[in-house]
C-alpha cells in the first residue's frame, strides 16, 4: 500500500520506489553478477509497500523468495541535485526495508534479458521500517545493519562497503528523475540474501534506526490493505 511517512510533524505522501541491484561487492559476487560501473537502477510501485509488524504473503507465481535487507533513504523536497553535498539536503530520513526478490523468476528473466518487475516490483515486495529524521551527524558512510530470519543472523552489512555511496545514489538517480518528496530508495543489499519460507519471521536492525520485523504466511489474501 502507498503509504504517509511522518518525521517531526511533517508528513511525507510515499511517491516512487527506486531501488539499487549490485551495490555491495559481496553480494554482486555471490549472485555471479558483475561490479557495475554505473548504478544498476530499478523501480518498485509505491503499492508494495508493507510497514514493519504487518503479515506478508508469499507470492504463487514463483517458488524462491529471497530478503535483501537494505539501507532506505525517504527524500524530503523536490529538485535535481548535482553534488554528494547537495544530495544530502534532499534526505529526510532513513531507515531499513527488505526489497524481496524472486530469485527463481530474475533468474529466468536476466537469461533472457527481460526487465525484472515480476521478480521484484509484486505487491507486498517493499517491506519499510519506520523512519528515522536524518541529521547531518549522521554518517551514511557508517550504518550496520542486519537481517535475521527465525532468529539466525542471514546478513550483516555496514554502508561503508557500497560501490555507490547514498549521496552518489541520489546525484546519479537525479540525473534522470527529478526527485520528489516521498521518493524512497532502497540502496542495495550485502551479501547473505536466502530463501524464506511461509511461516518464518524476519528481523531487521541497526542500532540507529531501529528494529522492524514481518510474519511470512502462504495463502489466500486475508483482506485488503488499503
Ligand atoms: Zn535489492
Amino acid at each position: 500500500m502507498s503509504m504517509t511517512i511522518k518525521i517531526k510533524n511533517q508528513l511525507f505522501k510515499t511517491n516512487r520506489i527506486f531501488c539499487i541491484g549490485r551495490n555491495y561487492a559481496d553480494h554482486a559476487r555471490e549472485l555471479k553478477s558483475e561490479i557495475p560501473k554505473a548504478p544498476v537502477i530499478f523501480m518498485k510501485p509505491a503499492t508494495a509497500l508493507v510497514s514493519s509488524g504487518q503479515t506478508v504473503r508469499f507470492p504463487t507465481h514463483g517458488s524462491v523468495l529471497h530478503h535483501e535487507v537494505e539501507v532506505v533513504v525517504l527524500i524530503g523536497k523536490n529538485g535535481r541535485p548535482r553534488t554528494a553535498g547537495q544530495a544530502l539536503s534532499f534526505i529526510a530520513g532513513l531507515s531499513l526495508g527488505i526489497d524481496l526478490t524472486l530469485r527463481d523468476v530474475q533468474e529466468k528473466l536476466k537469461k533472457k534479458g527481460l526487465p525484472w518487475e515480476i521478480a521484484k516490483a509484486f505487491d507486498q515486495s517493499a517491506l519499510i521500517g519506520n523512519f528515522t529524521s536524518y541529521h547531518p551527524s549522521i554518517n551514511l558512510a557508517e550504518i550496520s545493519f542486519d537481517c535475521s530470519v527465525d532468529n539466525q543472523v542471514r546478513q550483516s552489512g555496514n554502508t561503508k562497503n557500497m560501490i555507490f555511496p547514498i549521496p552518489v545514489l541520489i546525484v546519479e538517480i537525479a540525473k534522470i528523475w527529478q526527485l520528489q518528496s516521498g521518493d524512497l530508495i532502497y540502496t542495495g543489499t550485502p551479501a547473505g540474501v536466502g530463501p524464506l519460507e511461509p511461516g518464518q519471521r524476519i528481523i531487521i536492525s541497526c542500532q540507529r534506526l531501529g528494529s522492524f520485523s514481518w510474519q511470512m504466511f502462504a495463502g489466500p489474501e486475508l483482506k485488503t490493505r488499503n
